[in-house]
């Protein structure tokens, strides 16, 4: 490992000119790179949370260390930032449900313990009869599965009452294919499909949270689903099934079974009126872009911008609901050293890099904002580029790039172009980390956005580690020796793709999980997957501390190969065979520690 490394650093030597003992050099790039690690991780920018003040400090450091370097704002603009709106979040504002049977004075319910808007519920009202809709799935026919919550029911112009999750009792085949149709918003638009006004969700009596109203979750559309929704408390829910004369408990047992020949049913005699209120707050986050102008002209030149880049936005006081942190850390700063102040010096060090080098292409230097909350800085981006991105050659993503072990670097999405693997070789000569190629562009990070606009993109990672999106990922952890490094290796490819006449063409990879309802996944065993892992299995990168893995006494480095029975090969198999489990219910794992194969029992909590 040292050895490579000091081969990296002799063969750079001669490719520079000057008086600069190269030991200095490297010294200088690693301190510099050091110092926008420690200050993007500082207290001082409170985590960058997507348009909070510390993400404003961060952009201006982001734009002085631009502006140092010579860096432009892109043509057509004055300004190194690209501000792009969202909803940081939604609050109910008052909503209420008031039932009326037939001859008997209306009951209204207010108050967030009995009835609460679901996030993406328009603000309107809608008032009409009530259909029990079971628990409002509906499979895709492409899925040959044959599974319609509102097969011969009319529920047009009405409000539908479907339970929330799946069926409990239903066979594991049968879960797991209707965990996928199970989330909320899938709910909602089956619903609407069908012509109802409004959908309550109850949480039945069988199932996790039992008669609980469902949290407002975190949800960053801008706009309603196109219905109103709202989640009731089995209290007021009781007066609805009132009037149809069963017990809810005994409801939901016929359709656990997962039977499809269950049907819903209309609750006669009883008109409800939802009125529900969502207070969705909007807010400004901002990219920080800029370029390095090609040095000489670009006409004729293929495709003449090449675009690196990184998010700087992190989990501010990790309140959103994508933090890891125990209940020791809540609140505190998440400071995102490695997620993704190491990625943004990295993009830093590249713009210094060819800051003094003659160009053949215009460098694009992107940062970011809303990765967080979504991928959202990105895709405002593409969405509205400011130039055509035909004419972008190749985007290089770099998100958590500081913690090398064992000279190993993932680089993902290496399926985009025909052209990546020989080239990301040739780089690696000099560099020679122990790369590891994953073809697979479907990532949570950037380079997701890119990837959907049709751009040849690869994206640099090191792994998921204990302190993944939590407050611990402070810069003290960095390993900045091999972080120069990463951009190093980014550096040679980037100028091999600015000297090639051709530009690489983009291939389009298949997707290869079924996302549709991953978000039903509502179950808890406190697994840190190791994204980046090659090994035959699930590798963990970690547990969180107090959750059901550590509890069963899994620990990092652990590779899980069986859980409940489904073997596991790979991060796929694991989320599927995830959905199979039950909240409660220990599940026996099967895995390995080092060359020992061991056993223990895993009972999945219920995720709020
Ligand atoms: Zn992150």
């Amino acid at each position: 490992m040292k050895y490579r490394h000091l081969l990296s650093v002799t063969i750079a030597a001669t490719c520079l000119v000057g008086t600069a003992s190269l030991s200095g050099q490297t010294t200088a790039v690693q301190s510099r790179t050091k110092t926008h690690v420690e200050t993007l991780a500082s207290d001082k920018f409170e985590g960058r949370l997507t348009g909070s003040p510390g993400e404003k400090l961060a952009a201006d450091y982001i734009i002085s260390e631009l502006k140092r370097m010579g860096a432009k704002p892109l043509p057509g603009m004055t300004d190194f930032r690209m501000p792009f709106t969202f909803t940081a979040g939604s609050k109910d504002g008052g909503t209420t449900l008031t039932v009326t049977r037939t001859g008997a004075s209306p009951q209204t319910f207010s108050g967030a313990a009995s009835v609460q808007a679901l996030a993406f519920s328009d603000t309107s009202e809608a008032s009409g009869p009530v259909v029990f809709a079971g628990y409002g799935l509906v499979v895709p026919e492409a899925q040959n599965f044959g599974y319609d919550s509102y097969a011969g029911l009319d529920v047009k112009d009405k409000i539908v009452v479907v339970l929330r999750y799946f069926p409990e009792d239903a066979d594991q085949k049968t879960r797991g294919i209707l965990a996928r149709y199970a989330d909320l918003r899938y709910k909602a638009q089956a619903a609407r499909q069908r012509g109802a006004k409004g959908m309550l969700v109850i949480t039945g009596p069988r199932s996790p949270n039992a008669g609980a109203v469902v949290p407002m979750s975190f949800d960053t559309a801008i706009a309603g689903s196109g219905l109103v929704a709202a989640s009731v408390s089995g209290d007021a829910f009781a007066s609805i099934m009132a009037a149809a004369g069963k017990s809810l408990d005994a409801v939901q047992k016929e359709f656990d079974s997962g039977n499809p020949h269950v049907a819903g049913f209309a609750i006669p005699g009883i008109t409800v009126s939802l009125k529900a209120n969502v207070i969705r707050q909007q807010q400004t986050g901002n990219n920080v872009v800029a370029y390095l102008p090609a040095t000489t002209p670009t006409t004729g030149v293929a495709k003449p911008w090449i675009a690196v880049g990184a998010h700087y936005d992190h989990l501010g006081r990790g309140g959103a609901g994508n933090s890891l942190a125990g209940k020791d850390e809540a609140n505190q700063i998440h400071h995102g050293a490695d997620d993704n102040a190491s990625g943004s010096a990295t993009v830093l060090a590249i713009g210094d890099a060819f800051s003094k080098q003659a160009r053949k292409r215009n460098l694009l230097l992107a940062f970011w904002s809303g990765e967080e909350l979504g991928l959202l800085g990105s895709n405002a981006f593409v969405t509205k580029p400011p130039f055509p991105l035909e004419n972008m050659a190749a985007y290089l993503n770099f998100d958590m790039v500081g913690r090398v072990a064992d000279n190993k670097l993932t680089v993902q999405a290496t399926g985009t172009s025909a052209m990546w693997p020989k080239l990301l070789e040739q780089a690696n000569i000099v560099a020679g980390f122990d790369l590891v190629l994953q073809e697979d562009p479907y990532q949570p990070t950037d380079v997701g956005s890119f990837n959907t606009a049709s751009v040849a993109c690869l994206t640099f990672f090191t792994g998921a580690h204990q302190e993944y999106h939590k407050p611990g990922d402070t810069a003290d952890k960095i390993n900045y020796e091999d972080l120069v490094r990463v951009g190093e290796l980014a550096s040679g490819i980037v100028k091999r793709l600015m000297d090639s006449a051709e530009a690489p063409q983009f291939t389009k990879v298949e997707q290869k999980t079924d996302t549709g309802g991953r978000a039903g996944l509502r179950l808890f065993t406190g697994t840190i997957p190791d994204y980046a892992s090659e090994v035959k299995g699930l590798l963990l990168g970690g547990v969180i501390g107090g959750g059901p893995a550590e509890q069963a006494g899994l620990a990092k480095g652990d590779v899980i190969v069986e859980i409940a029975g489904q073997s596991i090969t790979n991060i796929y198999d694991y989320t599927y065979a995830l959905e199979l489990l039950k909240i409660g219910q220990p599940a026996k794992v099967v895995y390995m520690r080092g060359s020992e194969k061991r056993e223990t029992t895993l009972t999945p909590a219920a995720r709020k």
